[in-house]
């Protein structure tokens, strides 16, 4: 049968629940457990495809296409395991799914309430993942804070469904701040005791507290919030600021978190972790033997959140090379025609990010420009890979004024543009090219190189793509399509043969890389950039 654990979170909200979250499932799963990792996000939105990243950081794609909640990568990067569209739920699905079956009559007669109605599909939705089998454990992480109004129903539903599952089979941890009053020197355990009440008032008696700190917590903390908040002594769990989110796994083994959830769920934990991987990958990230800069020029570099998966994918592809990247995030609307050399000096590497509209647009252009003629590595993810089309159009092969129609519908030369089934999309939500797509290889290539093999399959999420008319112009002229969706012929990855590493990829690489198989285009680009270092 299998187990739940919930997660929830008082206090205040960047506690860092979903580290917590993927650090334990990691724990269980080098125990042998099969682990899953569910996020409920308590707004309305559907998913947060639409949100600007500004407002909840990068929006990660699985590969079943759902846009979904980053703390969705991080279970990823952990485990190893790809998640799906079950994984993320939010409260707008849930009043969707209600609302679409009133309207179908399965309530005929009744008044829909959110208790109990709501409630219902939420439990309904906790268990999903649970119910074939597949999963020892799932874990479900709570968006939001104890006392929000949002996340009410929510609360509400964990009370019922562990008072349904009976104690054994399901528990709660609830993460905390135990702040540091500077001035009086000390830990300070209220804000944990009344975050406790709340849950309480709720009908809610947590399993386990895991508590943020600056400091680590003495004995007598330790007991005092156990008393004060009726749990056990050893499942009063440490939760201290990290240098590294990798190192948390190892800081909750250390705590015992896996071992106290276990003896909670009553689930065997004869055998220790197998975390001999991990350790190895964590040796190697702290230990560079070398450095290297990499401008990241993106449009929303000012919150490090919005670039995630590219920065955890650099931090993978870095210790698999014994390598420290140095991420320098350069917004693309500093960059000009005039400054573009002066701002990347010193760079080893270049990314240009992922992205949507026209702000910063020519700068990304100028950048490009520069590491191609400069025979500086550069990488270009979907919108960055739409740039060096451009670029390349523009400067190479003299089509004036080409563009993307994303940023003017009007270019003499449209060599990125919108696939005919786009253009009769009007809905905004969901109607991108998402998820998981097949690629096939050409032989011979930068790419073929990389990858070992000539099939592949990546994740989307874009509108536009090359404009095929193009594609024997730009063959000709050296920026080569080395990856080919074989279904419907689109051009997945261009490269440049005569640079040392010019590559495009109009899909989405630093979805899929892990601790555990770091990507293969990070971690050559990261050579390219290290080889450009020594030879500098
Ligand atoms: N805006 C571009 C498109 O829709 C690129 C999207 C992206 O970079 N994810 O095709």
């Amino acid at each position: 049968m299998t187990k739940y654990i919930f997660v929830t979170g008082g206090v205040t909200s960047s506690l860092g629940k979903g580290i917590i979250s993927a650090s334990l499932a990691k724990l269980l799963q080098a125990r042998g457990y099969r682990v899953t990792i569910q996020k409920f996000d308590p707004y309305i939105n559907i998913d947060p495809g639409t949100l600007n990243p500004y407002e909840h950081g990068e929006c990660y794609v699985t590969e079943d296409g759902a846009e979904t909640d980053l703390d969705l990568g991080h279970y990823e990067r952990f485990l190893n395991t790809p998640t799906s569209k079950a994984n993320n739920i939010t409260t707008g699905r849930i009043y969707q799914n209600v609302i679409n079956k009133e309207r179908e009559g399965a309530f005929l007669g009744k008044t829909v309430q959110v208790v109990p109605h709501i409630t219902d599909e939420i439990k309904r939705n906790f268990r999903i993942l649970g119910e074939n089998g597949e999963y020892d454990i799932v874990i479900t992480e709570l968006g939001g804070t104890v006392g929000d109004i949002e996340s009410l129903p929510y609360i509400e539903a964990v009370r019922q469904f562990r008072w349904e599952t009976g104690s054994n089979n399901s528990l709660v941890i609830h993460l905390t701040l135990v702040p540091f009053l500077a001035a009086a020197g000390e830990l300070k355990t209220k804000p944990t005791q009344h975050s406790v009440k709340m849950l309480l008032e709720y009908g809610i008696q947590p399993d386990i507290l895991v508590c943020r700190t600056e400091h680590h917590l003495t004995n007598d903390i330790r007991k005092k919030i156990a008393l004060f908040c009726n749990v056990n002594i050893n499942a009063v769990i440490e939760s201290i600021d990290a240098q590294s989110i990798y190192d948390v796994p190892l800081l909750m083994l250390k705590e015992q978190l896996d071992k106290t959830v276990l003896t909670k769920l009553k689930l065997p934990h004869k055998l220790e972790p197998d975390l001999e991987n991990w350790k190895d990958f964590l040796g190697r990230l702290k230990n560079p033997t070398a450095d290297v800069r990499i401008a990241l020029v993106g449009k929303y570099v000012e919150l490090p959140d919005a670039y995630k998966s590219i920065t955890e994918a650099f931090i993978h592809a870095g210790a698999k090379q014994e390598c420290k990247v140095r991420v320098e995030y350069i917004p693309s609307e500093q960059l000009t025609p005039e400054n573009a050399v002066e701002k990347l000096k010193g760079m080893h590497g270049v990314l240009v990010a992922p992205g949507f509209g026209e702000r910063g647009f020519e700068g990304k252009i100028q950048a490009i420009r520069h590491v191609r003629e400069n025979n500086i590595p550069f990488f270009g993810i979907c919108l960055g890979m739409q740039c060096a089309v451009v670029e390349f159009g523009r400067h190479v092969l003299g089509l004036e004024n080409a563009n993307s129609t994303e940023m003017n519908p009007d270019t003499p030369h449209p060599v990125i543009g919108m696939m005919e089934d786009q253009k009769t999309i009007t809905h905004k939500g969901g109607t991108m090219r998402l998820g998981a797509y097949p690629c096939d290889i050409k032989k011979g290539t930068k790419a073929a190189a990389i990858y070992g093999k000539n099939h592949i399959s990546e994740r989307h999420r874009h509108r536009y793509e090359f404009n095929n008319d193009y594609l024997k112009q730009y063959e000709a002229a050296g920026l080569i399509p080395s990856g080919i969706n074989p279904d419907n012929g689109l051009v997945e990855i261009v490269e440049l043969k005569s640079h040392p590493f010019f590559v495009g990829s109009q899909f989405h690489p630093e979805l899929k890389s892990t601790v555990a198989n770091p990507h293969p285009l990070f971690i050559n680009f990261v050579a390219a950039s290290l080889a450009y270092a020594r030879k500098k």
